[in-house]
């Protein structure tokens, strides 16, 4: 008969040194005999990239049986692939590039490739009828104004919250340039200057801004996912949005949109706070019971997660200087990045992405025609015809309208509190875990690595608890 110690050993030799299967081990007394556990029951539910990194560190631990219930028909989540659009091109819809090089998501875009870009990468600016790039807009006043004047946005210190529009107001920076900081900013807190909190959003997502990205080349996100999380791809059950789910008794019973009833010790939600904010009366909202704390409810109304859409386009022609990454105009659309140049075919594909109150109240309810129809006039306008007569076609996902997104991701609302995102990861009754990006507590949220830490940090939890 396996011992207890023998069946913890046998794990503990899959696991990576300092597991907590070899903190067991020295618990356990040389004469104590038992019989293996049952393996615990965990039901994850979202098949983000929170929700398969929660996976695969419970299934490597071997003590656990999981399952992944997700929505939607494919893994991922905010991670997309469009494939198929603009000609043959695989464009990234939605995350597409890791902030700095010291984290998970960043290793695993290496092992494929990527290029790198940050506020100093060379681009194309258009302001006031004039093309710049990077080298001669340094030397333009105002927008060395605009740097001198922003530098510490990441370490702000003032006593009293206001927006980031707000502060931003304080500092008179010079109309003609503001849009470039509003670029730089809004794709950071994934919203409009107006609604974020400067305060609190300073040292997650502003400080951000000059952060290096190292963006998704020569393969693709979902190839990536497929590689690092292949092994528990298997226990995900697609097209199950979990409706219901009750922790009144010892086990958690959790619905799905066809009322088939599961069972789990645990249950780990990895959905958008966009999702748990819904009330009952909502589609797909998830009803929880016993409700969840008043503590968990206030601090999600603390937290925003706005509309976005990301706007793949093509062009025939480079309009853009030679090295340009990046292009920024002053229109509503107001930043481009440069994704992939074949002059051979005269195909060029940039991304835009808009996030925020313009994404919400205008682009919303637009259908793909008139977005081009915008971005035409808007080149033309700030650019030239040269630019505007390039334009072949877009593709645009709407991430307001993915039922099981729902926007962005997460932003502090002006008057929130430092402590609003502990309270949003806190368990429940050691049965019910949160992760997922909003929850993150390491000044990551809003991002993939951040999404993952939160994994690492509820699996702890759940493994502390399972002993
Ligand atoms: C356009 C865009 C661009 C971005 N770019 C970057 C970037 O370049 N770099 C970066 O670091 N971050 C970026 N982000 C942010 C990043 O994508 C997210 O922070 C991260 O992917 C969130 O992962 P997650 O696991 O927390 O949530 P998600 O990826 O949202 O996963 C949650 C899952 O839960 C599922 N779900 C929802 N409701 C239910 C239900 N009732 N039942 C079952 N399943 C449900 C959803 O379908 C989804 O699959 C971007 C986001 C957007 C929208």
């Amino acid at each position: 008969m396996q011992t207890r110690r023998d069946f913890i050993k046998t794990a503990a030799m899959a696991l990576p040194a300092m597991s907590f299967a070899s903190i067991l081990l020295s618990s356990c007394s040389k004469s104590e005999i038992i019989a293996p556990r049952k393996k615990l029951r965990v039901g994850i539910i979202g098949a983000g990239i929170s929700g398969l990194e929660t996976a695969k560190i419970l299934f490597d631990q071997k003590q656990f049986e999981i399952e992944i219930l997700e929505a939607s028909d494919r893994i991922g989540g905010r991670i997309s692939l469009s494939e198929s659009v603009l000609g043959s091109n695989n464009i990234e819809m939605g995350a597409n590039a890791a902030y700095g090089d010291q984290n998970k998501w960043y290793n695993m875009l290496r092992t494929a490739q990527t290029f790198e870009t940050n506020s100093k990468t060379p681009s194309s600016f258009y302001l006031s009828g004039s093309a710049l790039t990077l080298n001669e807009l340094n030397k333009d006043s105002d927008y060395l104004k605009l740097v001198n004047s922003t530098q510490d946005i990441g370490a702000y210190s003032g006593s009293t919250d206001v927006s980031v529009a707000q502060y931003i107001e304080s500092k008179n920076i010079p109309e003609r340039v503001k849009f470039i900081f509003e670029n730089r900013t809004e794709e950071k807190i994934g919203t409009s200057i107006e609604r974020a909190s400067i305060a609190l959003n300073s040292s997650e997502s502003l400080s951000k801004i000059d952060a290096n990205m190292y963006h998704i080349a020569g393969t693709n996100s979902q190839d990536i996912l497929y590689k690092e999380y292949g092994k528990v791809l298997p226990f995900v059950l697609n097209n199950t949005a979990i409706s219901s789910v009750d922790y009144t008794g010892n086990k958690v019973k959790v619905r799905d949109q066809n009322q088939v009833l599961r069972e789990y010790d645990f249950v780990v939600l990895t959905v958008p706070v966009s999702i748990l904010k819904l009330q009952p009366s909502e589609v797909n909202s998830i009803q929880f019971s016993p409700a969840l704390p008043e503590s968990k409810i206030a601090a999600m109304n603390k937290i925003g997660m706005d509309g976005a859409i990301k706007i793949a386009i093509k062009t025939n022609r480079k309009f853009w200087h030679e090295d340009s990454k990046s292009i920024y105009t002053k229109g509503k659309i107001g930043k481009y990045e440069v994704v992939s140049e074949d002059p051979a075919n005269s195909e060029y594909i940039l991304t835009a992405t808009v996030m925020g109150a313009f994404a919400e109240n205008e682009l919303n309810s637009m259908r793909e025609s008139e977005i081009l129809n915008l971005i035409q006039n808007e080149w033309a306008m700030y650019i030239g015809t040269s630019a505007s007569d390039s334009l072949v076609s877009c593709h645009v996902k709407n991430w307001s309208k993915d039922p099981f997104i729902r926007g962005a991701f997460s932003y502090h609302k002006v008057g929130g509190e430092a402590e609003t995102r502990k309270e949003l990861a806190k368990s429940i009754s050691s049965k019910i875990f949160f992760a997922g990006e909003a929850c993150n507590t390491n000044k990551n949220s809003g991002t993939v690595q951040g999404a993952i830490e939160t994994a690492s940090a509820v699996c702890k939890e759940i493994i502390a608890v399972a002993v």
